[in-house]
């Protein structure tokens, strides 16, 4: 799935400002539930906007989703309110109409209860320029209450990773794995299907632009976006979904570990 992905509110004009920075910390969710999302098998557009105005940041965000076409759009906020003592998620649909979507937001909202944050439940409202101004399903998560004491409390325990996996493993509907490397298998409809072990990846201290193709056994630089086009293209084609895309640093080179672990010979042979 093609999904529209907005960190709400622009670093130039800001959200709610409460004991935490809704803007600041919202990216940081963002920036974490997209390589959770790529690795799920989902496209992710980035919806975000550096605009200076209320108006720009909106529109930049549902102009990106419409003109790419995006499958869902999916806005991230964090709530405020007067009181401290005002906590809780909830997440917002344009109407009931989508049972998929109904059934999405129900279980962000179940996850963040989980955590111990009040469930305020899924509501409705067309009022929303995220859910009224995008041409495809939308949701607005707000994910709690940048005022509430408790729900920051919570928040700093879980940290943005932890927002992301309860909002990423509500919207796939699969648990996010904790490992670092999550190479996937062809949907196991059939008896006989092969695992592919091919993928994107980026070294995104380095070049954080330059994309790598895997083809199972060896690691080839791409020279333009459209070489990655075709070989995605081919790849949903035959699996029907996108490939998945990593985003590693040289810190922690799994890209020397992948290359190592598939050029070492073969240690054990099974004979028949
Ligand atoms: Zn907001």
């Amino acid at each position: 799935m093609k999904i529209g992905l907005r960190g709400g509110h622009s670093p130039n004009c800001k959200g709610a400002m409460g004991i935490i920075d809704e803007q600041a910390e919202v990216r940081k969710i963002y920036n974490e539930m997209v390589p959770m999302l790529q690795a799920a098998g989902h496209t992710v557009i980035d919806c975000n906007s550096n605009a200076n105005s209320v108006v720009g940041e909106l529109n930049d965000g549902t102009n990106k989703a419409n003109a790419n076409n995006c499958e869902m759009f999916v806005s991230i906020h964090m709530n405020a309110a007067g009181s401290p003592d005002a906590n809780g998620s909830e997440v917002f649909l344009y109407n009931n109409g989508n049972a998929v979507m109904n059934q999405r937001a129900t279980s962000i909202c179940d996850k963040f209860a989980q955590k111990g944050f009040p469930n305020r439940g899924v509501k409705f409202n067309t009022a929303y320029h995220d859910l009224n101004a995008s041409s495809m399903p939308a949701m607005i998560v707000e994910t709690l209450f940048c005022t509430g004491i408790a729900d920051v409390d919570r928040y700093r325990a879980l940290g943005p990773k932890g927002i992301a996996t309860l909002i990423v493993e509500g919207i796939t509907g699969k648990v996010v794995s904790s490992a670092p490397v999550q190479l996937q298998q062809t949907p196991d409809s059939k008896k006989g299907s092969t695992a592919t072990m091919v993928c994107f990846y980026r070294v995104t201290d380095l070049d954080k632009d330059k994309v790598y193709y895997f083809d199972g056994f060896t690691a080839h630089p791409l020279n333009h976006p459209d070489e990655k086009k075709v070989l995605n293209d081919i790849y949903k084609a035959n699996n029907g979904k996108d490939m998945p895309e990593f985003l590693w640093t040289s810190k922690a080179p799994w890209f020397t570990r992948l290359q190592n672990a598939v050029e070492r010979k073969p240690q054990f042979v099974i004979k028949k």
